[in-house]
């Protein structure tokens, strides 16, 4: 008796096996039928942000990055105690106001990890529209409410195309090619950042050192980056044409994804 109830018992584990066995392949095959063809922004970019001011966190499906907002690099703007201040090297007049003065600011933004093109694109407003890999926020090409940058603002910029606003220091242009500058994208391949929509911005050139043919008006493009491991993905570049004179905005044009918040 003991053996014919073991003997069902097994019996009934067998089928309870094999039932579970053939769920367990559904479920694979749906997995696959449901996979999209959405692209992961490459996790390997985030490698190039400064760790000092910038920390990244990433969940499923979104990443988050926190910044302090400093600039891991020289510029006339930090106080002159601190050991990163330099004498104006490209700058010819400064705005009010250092980086020091500015110590509780942070930024945040949380983009999806895989960010969709929007049905239409979005203009940018006054204040961070990104945040480059030295935790700099970057800004559009206008200073204030309908005030394009004039050359009269872009004589405040420092060799990092940046300067001190009222909400602290920001890049607003492309930096120069002076022996100061170490770090910063001036016509390459660099990462510059992340915008607020989620894409990456790089600078002028493709990896290969070429300036890409095929970007649309917001400057971006479907393409394999340094960071991607030959995947292709859509990202910005910084658009090579002058502004004016020798300046080149960073991003001037419209987000071509759904833009999220920088708080
Ligand atoms: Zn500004
Ligand atoms: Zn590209």
């Amino acid at each position: 008796m003991k053996i014919l109830t073991f003997s069902i018992l097994l019996l009934f584990t067998t089928i309870i096996f094999i039932s579970s066995c053939n769920d367990n392949n559904d479920d694979s095959s749906d997995d696959s039928n449901d996979s999209s063809t959405e692209v992961s922004t490459p996790i390997a970019a985030f490698d190039e942000f400064n760790t000092d001011g910038v920390v990244t966190s990433f969940d499923e499906d979104e990443i988050t990055i926190d910044s302090d907002g400093f600039p891991n690099h020289t510029t006339p703007y930090w106080e002159e105690t601190d050991s990163l201040y330099i004498e104006p090297v490209v700058a010819i007049a400064q705005t009010p106001g250092r980086i020091g003065s500015f110590r509780d600011r942070t930024f945040t933004l949380t983009v999806p990890s895989a960010p969709e093109i929007a049905s239409s694109s979005t203009a940018t407003g006054l204040g961070p529209i990104g945040i480059s890999v030295t935790g700099v926020p970057i800004f559009n090409d206008t200073e204030g409410a309908n005030r394009p940058i004039e050359e009269e603002i872009a004589e405040t910029f420092d060799y990092a195309g940046a300067h001190v606003g009222p909400s602290g220091y920001h890049y607003h242009a492309e930096s120069a090619n002076v022996p100061e500058n170490t770090a910063l994208s001036h016509d390459d391949e660099k990462l510059l950042g992340i915008m607020a929509d989620g894409f990456l911005i790089y600078g002028r050139r493709e990896m290969d050192g070429s300036y890409p043919t095929d970007l649309d008006e917001s400057g971006g493009h479907y393409g394999m980056t340094q960071h991607s491991d030959g995947e292709e993905f859509y990202h910005y570049h910084i658009i090579n044409e002058y502004y004016f004179g020798t300046l080149i905005v960073l991003f001037g044009v419209d987000l071509q994804g759904t833009p999220n918040s920088i708080l």
